[in-house]
């Protein structure tokens, strides 16, 4: 049993912590209230993120698809600032299909990759239909050579600002689902803003479609079967290719977010923790450091107990993608669950120990308690999480959601 990162990814790790402590750290506090980021900034952040060897480029999204290096991004960049996250992540969806769609889109398409010029969304959420993603209403029409796309997707990351969106759609007369790789220059869709509780640098919103008209051969299945006919393949690590195998690929792909998501939390924890831990050595109350109170030290117990579980379990996770394990899909969804709501509860904790401090917006507490409640609900709800995880647990004939 080994619990240490490899040479490689401790290089990794240090160079991208130098690098958020450097760019992001002396700015987060006061852009993140200013609001969702402008496309300009979110190409500035991408080519920012490309000098690391980080991006939606074909080399770069490797770094994206590597589970451990991507769970290092995740716990690093939320240490500092998790709203810069949905932008890769989300991005990274349609980014992965590009290289292999059609000449057409990767003469368009690539060089923004390679230039840090490109802002991708996966668009599936619908006012009617979030958990329940069976029941979307977005129609694709098959109309000769191009579908024409009607409906709406909501809650939507880098919804304003994407030029490409991976978008979930059904067929009118069969009902039978698949997604469309669209760009928003040739087959033009409006948008609007949503304003959320934390994650406020990252853009949310909502996208319209309305007779859109989109190439056929932009279909999921079609670019993949063009693609295994020229031999090509996503661009991914051994074990997590061998998962799309002995999973379904659709709940293969969304393991690695998940267990993302759950290093997320605990970067948003540590750094709540240790800016609790400062902050009990520093205030003094009743004639000594607050650190030296019992209550106060039960609070930071509890904190660094959540932490260190979250991140084991996030790792197991991490290590079963990295295998090809099936059983990714339960560790992925209770690390998801269990790392997201410890976090809320860590957050709670610093702020308390933080005194009034904890509440003002001169320190990024309040930021890191918003930040750590919006970690229960996208990429699946904690109780869907429970649900798949009862699932696994119970086998085949116990889906307690289907
Ligand atoms: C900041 C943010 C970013 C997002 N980014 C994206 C994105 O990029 N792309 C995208 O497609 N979506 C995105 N989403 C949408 C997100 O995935 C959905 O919000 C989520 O799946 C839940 O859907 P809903 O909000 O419609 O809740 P609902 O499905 O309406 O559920 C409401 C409540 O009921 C519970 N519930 C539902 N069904 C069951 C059940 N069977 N048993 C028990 N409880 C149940 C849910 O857990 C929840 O608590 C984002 C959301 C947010 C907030």
């Amino acid at each position: 049993m080994d619990f240490d990162f490899t040479e490689e990814q401790r290089m990794f790790r240090d160079g991208l912590r130098d690098f958020m402590q450097r760019e992001y750290a002396p700015i987060v506090d006061k852009r993140d209230r200013e609001g969702p980021f402008t496309r300009e900034e979110e190409i500035e952040i991408n080519k920012k993120f490309q000098t690391l060897g980080i991006g939606l480029d074909p080399e770069g999204i490797k770094a994206l698809l590597d589970p451990v290096l991507f769970a290092i991004l995740a716990e690093e960049v939320s240490k500092v600032w998790t709203s810069l996250l949905p932008l890769p992540g989300m991005g990274s969806i349609p980014a992965l299909f590009i290289p292999l769609a059609s000449d057409d889109v990767k003469g368009r398409l690539l060089p923004r990759l390679e230039s840090g010029e490109f802002v991708g969304a996966f668009a599936e959420t619908e006012p009617e239909a979030g958990c329940d993603t069976r029941d979307i209403q977005t129609t694709a029409k098959l109309d000769g050579d191009y579908y024409i796309v009607n409906g709406t997707k909501t809650w939507i990351s880098n919804a304003v600002t994407c030029d490409t969106a991976f978008v979930g759609v059904k067929d009118p007369q069969t009902g039978a689902q698949t997604f469309l790789l669209i760009e928003k220059e040739v087959s033009p869709w409006e948008t609007s803003p949503l304003h959320k509780l934390g994650w406020n640098a990252s853009d949310t919103g909502e996208m319209f479609f309305d007779n859109c008209k989109v190439p056929k051969e932009n279909e999921m299945g079609a670019i993949m079967k063009s693609a295994f006919e020229k031999g090509q393949a996503l661009p991914m690590s051994e074990g997590f290719a061998k998962l799309l195998t002995v999973l379904t690929p659709t709940t293969a792909l969304l393991t690695l977010p998940r267990a993302g998501m759950a290093l997320m939390s605990v970067g948003i924890g540590q750094a709540a923790f240790e800016a609790s831990v400062n902050y009990a050595k520093e205030r003094v109350t009743f004639g000594k450091p607050i650190g030296k109170h019992q209550l106060i030290q039960n609070m930071l117990y509890e904190m660094d107990l959540l932490i260190e579980t979250s991140r084991l379990l996030g790792y197991k996770a991490v290590d079963a993608i990295n295998r090809g394990d099936p059983d990714a899909r339960r560790l992925s969804s209770m690390s998801k669950v269990y790392a997201g709501e410890s976090a809320v509860k860590v957050t709670y904790h610093a702020i308390q120990i933080h005194g009034a401090n904890g509440l003002s917006q001169e320190l990024p507490l309040e930021r890191y308690f918003r930040d750590a409640r919006m970690m229960v609900v996208p990429d699946g709800t904690s109780e869907m999480m429970k649900l798949i995880s009862g699932y696994c647990i119970l086998g085949k004939g116990f889906s307690a959601y289907a």
